[in-house]
This record gives C-alpha cells, sequence and structure tokens, in this order.
C-alpha cells in the first residue's frame, strides 16, 4: 500500500507514531496528535483524478467504498484491511435544501447537512468507523486490547456501541447519570455495552475514563484520539462533492469538545492542499449560552481561555466545560476567518421549532446553530446571496423529550411559539369537520 499515515504532534513536535499505537497525546509536549497523511504520495494522482474516483464511488456497493468514509479512504486510513473495516454505511447524509427556511430568513442558497441521518442518529458514526476499524486491525495484528472505552454526553456512546456489537469487540460507556436522553441511553443498552451511569457530568465523565484508559489494553474512544477527526472530516468533503465541488461562503456548526469543528477544518485543508478547491469556508461555532466558554474566549480574541463549570442545556450533547479540542478549534477558526456565536435556551427551541414547521426534524444542537444563524442574517454578517450550509448534527428522533416538552409549553422559561398540539374530539364526523374547516379557514 503506497498511501501512508500517521500520528504526529498539532504543536509542531517532531516525534511521530503509527496509527496503531495506544497513544492519545504527545509524549513530548502532552498536546493533542492529528493524522497526518503522505501528501507528495496523495498528490500523484490530480484534483481531478480524486474527484472522479470520489464520485464513482459515492453510494455504490463495492465494500466498503459505498460508505461516505470509506469512499475516501485513501484521504482517511489507508492502511486498515478492507477485511477489518467496521462500516455501517455511514455518511453520504442528505445535504437538504432548505428553501422554505432560507426564504423566511431572506436567504436564496440556504443548506442543512443532515448527519443525522445515519446508522445511530448523529455524526459521531462518522468517526466512530475509523476508530472501531483501527482497533478490529490492532487485534487482527495481535494487540492485545481487551475493550474500548469512552466517556459520552449520549452520542458518541450510541457510535462506539453500535460499532463494537458489530464488530464483536466489548464497549464500556461512561454517561453523567440522567444527563442524557432516554433514546441515547437506550442505544448502548441495547447494543450490548457495560453502561456506566455516574454521578457527575461529561467532564467528570472524562476524567474517569482517562484513568482507565491509562491502562493500554483498554482504548480510549474520545475524539482526543484523533482517529475520530479523520471520519468527521468527511463532512467537509461530501459537502463540497454534493455542492458539485464548489464551497460555500458559510458553515455554521454547533461545537462542545471541538472535535467536529476541528474535522471540519483540517478535511477544508486538505482538499486545498491536494488542489481540489481553491477557496475556504467562513466557519462559524454555535455554542448553548450555558457552556460557551469557546465563545468566552473568542470574546477575548482567543487570548484567555477558561474552563467553566457547564450548566445544563437542552443541547445536552454540547453541555462541556473544558473542551479537549480547544487547541485544534482556535486553530481552524484562524484559518477560516472564524467566528462564534451562541444562543440562550429560548433561542435554540425556538430555531428549532421554527426550522421544523418547514420539514426538517431537528436536534437541540442544530437548533443552537439555527440560531446563531438567525443572529448573523440579522447582523447583516450573512448576506442574502450567501450560500450557506448548517451542519445538524444529530437526528430529531433521538431527542423526543425536548420537542415533547416544547410543543406541550412545559420547557421551563420558554415561550412555546411554534408549538403544535394535538386536537382532541369526539370520534364523531360533524365535530371532525367543524375542526377542520375551522383551522383551514373554510366554509361548511
Ligand atoms: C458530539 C455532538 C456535538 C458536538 O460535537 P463536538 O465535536 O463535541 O464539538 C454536537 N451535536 C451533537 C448531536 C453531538 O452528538
Ligand atoms: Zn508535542
Amino acid at each position: 500500500m503506497a498511501y501512508k499515515a500517521w500520528f504526529s504532534c498539532i504543536r509542531g513536535c517532531a516525534e511521530t507514531y503509527p496509527l496503531d499505537e495506544v497513544v492519545y497525546s504527545c509524549k513530548n509536549c502532552g498536546g493533542l496528535l492529528e493524522v497526518t497523511h503522505d501528501d507528495g504520495e496523495l498528490k500523484k494522482r490530480s484534483a481531478q483524478e480524486w474527484k472522479t474516483l470520489f464520485d464513482e464511488r459515492y453510494r455504490r456497493n463495492a465494500w466498503p467504498y459505498g460508505s461516505g468514509v470509506w469512499g475516501k479512504k485513501e484521504w482517511i486510513c489507508p492502511y486498515v484491511e478492507d477485511d477489518n473495516i467496521v462500516s455501517l454505511y455511514e455518511g453520504a447524509s442528505n445535504l437538504f435544501w432548505t428553501e422554505r427556511f432560507g426564504n423566511e430568513l431572506g436567504l436564496e442558497n440556504l443548506w442543512v447537512k443532515l448527519c443525522g441521518n445515519s446508522h445511530t442518529g448523529s455524526f459521531k458514526d462518522l468517526g466512530m468507523t475509523v476508530l472501531v476499524s483501527v482497533v478490529k486491525q490492532m487485534i487482527a495484528d495481535g494487540k492485545n486490547i481487551d475493550a474500548v472505552a469512552c466517556a459520552s454526553t449520549g452520542d458518541t456512546s450510541a457510535a462506539l456501541a453500535a460499532y463494537c456489537a458489530a464488530a464483536g469487540i466489548p464497549a464500556i460507556v461512561f454517561l453523567p447519570k440522567d444527563k442524557v436522553s432516554t433514546a441515547q441511553l437506550i442505544q448502548p443498552l441495547a447494543n450490548g455495552a457495560m453502561v456506566l451511569s455516574l454521578d457527575t457530568d461529561f467532564d467528570g465523565c472524562m476524567e474517569l475514563v482517562k484513568e482507565v484508559t491509562a491502562d493500554d489494553t483498554i482504548y480510549l474512544a474520545n475524539s482526543m484520539n484523533s482517529l475520530r477527526v479523520e471520519g468527521q472530516k468527511t463532512v467537509a468533503l461530501e459537502i463540497v462533492q454534493q455542492l458539485d465541488w464548489n464551497v460555500p461562503d458559510v458553515i455554521i456548526i454547533p461545537g462542545g469538545n471541538l472535535g467536529n469543528v476541528s474535522a471540519l477544518g483540517k478535511g477544508f485543508l486538505q482538499m486545498e492542499s491536494l488542489g481540489l478547491i481553491s477557496k475556504r469556508p467562513k466557519i462559524v461555532v454555535a455554542q448553548a449560552q450555558n457552556a460557551n466558554p469557546l465563545y468566552r474566549s473568542y470574546k477575548t480574541g482567543f487570548k484567555e481561555f477558561q474552563p467553566m463549570q457547564a450548566k445544563k442545556t437542552l443541547a445536552n450533547a454540547i453541555q462541556i466545560g473544558n473542551p479537549v479540542s480547544f487547541e485544534k478549534a482556535v486553530k481552524v477558526l484562524k484559518e477560516f476567518d472564524g467566528v462564534v456565536e451562541e444562543a440562550t435556551e429560548s433561542e435554540l427551541a425556538e430555531a428549532a421549532a421554527r426550522g421544523d414547521r418547514t420539514g426538517m426534524f431537528n436536534c437541540p444542537h442544530t437548533g443552537v446553530a439555527l440560531a446563531a444563524l438567525i443572529k448573523l442574517v440579522d447582523r447583516g454578517e450573512i448576506k442574502s446571496s450567501d450560500q450557506v450550509v448548517v451542519v445538524s448534527t444529530a437526528h430529531g428522533l433521538k431527542f423526543t423529550e425536548f420537542k415533547l416538552g416544547y410543543h406541550e409549553g412545559k420547557l421551563e422559561g420558554i415561550e412555546s411559539r411554534y408549538a403544535n398540539r394535538p386536537i382532541e374530539l369526539p370520534a364523531k364526523a360533524d365535530a371532525v369537520k367543524k375542526a377542520i374547516y375551522e383551522t383551514l379557514n373554510k366554509k361548511a
């Protein structure tokens, strides 16, 4: 195999490590690692040849290239043998042209990348397929790995449990007790993972899982493990591919631990360095006001960074006060004319519901991104002719408590301006007709 990739330090230390070494941070400075590819080898194919190859594979059936991630295998993780790839046909999710919502906001060209249309209902599948495939390859190569573990705000554990179950590898998930949705809790249970429900928050779970995975036979699956970022960066590749290899003007993405925005930026930089694109989008990270350490840092021009105690937010997957990938995210924001915006609980809930009225089915995190979009449009920072892509991170069906609470008007401090409730009626035709005609303003 000619294509090569390895771990290197994001702060530029000389040390590198093979992808099958159990290593999560630089042994020299403690900084995060990233996967680096042999660009020289990749440049032997022209930009046009890459585009043609990726288009030929997209959504087809030849294992494993029909997957949105593995269709770009050479760019992601060339070393895993096809037989050891653990894929659930992730990626290749719909880029939804949200015409009606765009019209409401005065935007001509608004798109929502529906990353939640995936096996476990969130973008976490994109990264987990790479990580679990590497683990399967390591086990096949005789490495001693007994289990894979992660701390999670809900979606990471669902993805880890599913991919491990498909591969027959034991999974251990560390969840903050009572802070994840029912769907998020039931997924790892159904997939047979060992589920630890801990009396702490995500940041507390993260500390614990780091301690447990200091034992090299228990492999750490959190996004400080940069293998996940490699899979997640395909969101950038796919957005551009789905726009016929054009780069949008603005991309808005919700951020918690900040692995996903780091991945988004990495995907664009790789396309740029291999000549597939020649411009960069503006990248906007949207945070919940109750868990906004990046926003606060942004307000100081990234001069200061204070981890915070994240407060409860409806956007539970981004209730993170000490984001692991902070440094990577700031680098990306500096290179992509970056903006950070925040949304209150009310703003995120109303934005999600308003979007739903035009055919979306938003999770609260996507609500945070849509609320940021609305603010930037109101401030004139996004113009009507701009091509804008909002990254939707999970499927609304994982968050039915949130959505039901909204429509029942039971979410504290939220007006529920777009609430819609069932109309209870006797099972009588005239009563039913009367209600319908009244609603449609029709004469009987
Ligand atoms: C994990 C997650 C996020 C945040 O992604 P980070 O990489 O932690 O910034 C946002 N939305 C959903 C639904 C998630 O599961
Ligand atoms: Zn280093």
